[in-house]
């Protein structure tokens, strides 16, 4: 795997005679596997050489220059070369562009912004490449032979760290980061003993290379502390914790010139002992990312899936606020009304009547308020508490916010809160026949008709032999589930990406999910998470002649349970009988 390095600059472009060895473009680093897949990590100034280097290649391979491009945030020092980036402007180019989705905007929408006829003279419609947007979450996803992992990092602006597995090597970039807990940026001190560090460390654990955001000397931070940036004796320890082999400083701060930059070089060398080597990034700097002889144990995949299809639903909207301080109160009521999260108050209602999925945002330094939401509504919530002083040792604390903090941290703060809990709950891939198999489902003619004995017949038996309270055979249409027939359900659909039989249905064989409740994948479904509270699930796909599993017969129950082989058999055969049924509606959609 190979890395070049095109801006390394933080916070605004910073050219000029002090800064001609280190370079004055913002963040741009180009990656490429060994089969030639090419990565581009965040959109600076950097971009724009990157661009016309593209593009004069293509003019020897005849090839359009294409690409995938990772975006970590969308503050400007990150993304303001994507208007100058040449390939999004050259016919039959095609560009995956990834970032962070917010709860109100796509990433698409975001980037759309700046180039608004009021800040470039091109707007986003001109582009004449093909280019795709991806909402991302924490979680993994591939592109061609390398593997993704995203993890939200510690930033005013909610910003992912990207991790890039192949070729046997695995990458870092970890741009724009603050430690969660503020004693350690002189370093010293221990990473594992805050949850936010210790999990930043477990997001680079045993990482090749790792580039990071080391912004600040100890000095520095002193006054910066909250602008979300790291200094070189954080990013040092959290290397070496992690047991990184190359440590790459990154995001210059446009103060510090050539000579700055290079004492920083030698502090972050002091500290890094032996086992840990440091660079600097340069602009134009190459390296070549080889397996090393004893690598550290990687770290384990995410079994979360990155890519976030947009939800037909709304996000869980709610938090509950548990705080007597009335300016700590203030604030969070106006971070969530401009996040459009609806506040649910301690103090108002004893007993808050939401579901688990509302996120607790809970002042911990107030004993009382967090005696009164640990009573109330703790449970299996996620919880954001705010603290003046250092972060306590408390896991059941998901993330951690010092206070006093801008409204805009604290927005980032829920919407990162809000989304971690979303992608606990996923909706399921489409199959890779999707629109054969909708064109086959909508030759049915079966959606939206009314009830019928032939179908209704086996979901009654399907409950008396399981003893369970549902059954349904379910269609799964392009964004929705529809109940052909359904035994102890009053609704007739649901959203697709709600639906545990849009995942049934990419299975040839029975799904059985003992217990949703245990799995990431349901566990924050509104079907099992709300008032249905839906523990156990077995469906069987319903496959057509032409091989399109258009949907499933399926039972559920309330209790977790395992079907054993018999009972499996048993609901192969009911599926059959269905199936049957669907088989003569689609021989006379074919006479
Ligand atoms: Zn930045
Ligand atoms: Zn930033």
């Amino acid at each position: 795997m190979q890395v070049r390095f095109w801006g390394t600059r933080g916070s605004i472009a910073s050219p000029g005679p002090g800064t001609v060895r280190y370079g004055g473009n913002t963040a741009c680093v180009e990656i490429r596997s060994a089969s030639g897949m090419l990565l581009v990590l965040d959109c600076g100034t950097g971009a724009r050489r990157l661009g016309k280097d593209l593009v004069e290649q293509s003019k020897h391979t005849h090839v359009p220059p294409s690409g995938c491009l990772l975006i970590g945030h969308t503050h400007w020092d990150h993304i303001q070369g994507l208007p100058f980036f040449a390939p999004l402007f050259e016919d039959g180019s095609v560009w995956d562009v990834y970032g962070p989705r917010g709860l109100g905007e796509s990433i698409g929408q975001t980037l759309a912004g700046q180039m608004q006829y009021q800040y470039f003279p091109v707007s986003h419609e001109q582009l004449v490449a093909h280019v795709s947007f991806h909402d991302l979450l924490e979680g993994s996803f591939e592109i061609g032979d390398l593997r993704i992992t995203a993890q939200y990092l510690n930033h005013p602006a909610l910003t992912l760290g990207y991790r890039i597995e192949g070729d046997g090597v695995s990458v870092v970039y970890a741009c724009d980061h603050e430690p969660y807990d503020p004693s350690l940026v002189g370093g010293g001190g221990d990473v594992s003993a805050s949850r936010g560090d210790s999990r930043h460390a477990q997001f680079l654990n045993g990482a090749d290379l790792v580039i990071h955001d080391s912004q600040y000397r100890p000095d520095e931070y002193l006054y910066k502390r909250g602008w979300g940036h790291s200094t070189v004796e954080y990013a040092v320890a959290v290397a070496a914790a992690a047991q990184v082999g190359t440590l790459v400083l990154f995001h210059h701060d446009p103060d510090h010139d050539d000579a700055a930059v290079d004492e920083m070089l030698e502090t972050a060398r002091l500290h890094a002992g032996e086992a840990l080597t440091v660079l600097a990034a340069a602009e134009g700097m190459v390296l070549d990312v080889t397996p090393r002889a004893e690598t550290a144990q990687r770290a384990a995949d995410s079994n979360w899936r990155a890519t976030y299809e947009p939800a037909t639903t709304e996000l869980s909207a709610f938090i509950v606020l548990a705080a007597a301080d009335p300016a700590l109160r203030t604030a969070i009521l106006r971070a969530a009304a401009e996040e459009h999260l609806h506040v649910l108050d301690l103090d108002d209602d004893d007993e808050p009547d939401v579901n688990r999925n509302a996120l607790v945002v809970v002042d911990h330094d107030d004993a009382l308020s967090t005696q009164a939401a640990r009573l109330h509504t703790w449970g299996e919530r996620a919880v954001l508490a705010l603290t003046r002083g250092r972060p306590a040792t408390d896991s059941t604390v998901q993330d951690w916010l010092v206070w006093p903090s801008s409204i805009g941290h604290i927005r980032t703060k829920l919407r990162a809160a809000v989304l971690r809990r979303a992608c606990q709950w996923q909706g399921a891939p489409l199959p890779a026949d999707e629109e054969q198999r909708l064109n086959s489902l909508h030759s049915l003619k079966l959606l939206d008709t009314a009830d019928e004995e032939r179908f209704d017949r086996y979901t009654r038996e399907a409950c008396a032999m399981f003893q369970v309270p549902f059954a349904t055979v379910t269609l799964v249409d392009a964004d929705r589930q529809w109940f052909k027939s359904r035994h102890g359900l009053d609704i007739h659909e649901t959203p697709r990406d709600q639906s545990v039989c849009a995942h049934a249905i990419l299975e040839d064989d029975v799904l059985q999910v003992p217990d949703l409740q245990d799995d990431p994948r349901f566990a924050d479904n509104p079907v099992v998470a709300g008032p249905l509270g839906l523990r156990f699930y077995a469906g069987a796909p319903l496959v057509l002649s032409d091989g399109s599993h258009v949907g499933t017969l399926c039972i559920g129950d309330v209790e977790p349970r395992v079907l054993d082989a018999g009972e499996l058999d048993e609901l192969r055969r009911l599926a059959d009988g269905v199936r049957a049924q669907l088989e003569a509606d689609a021989e006379v959609a074919r006479n």
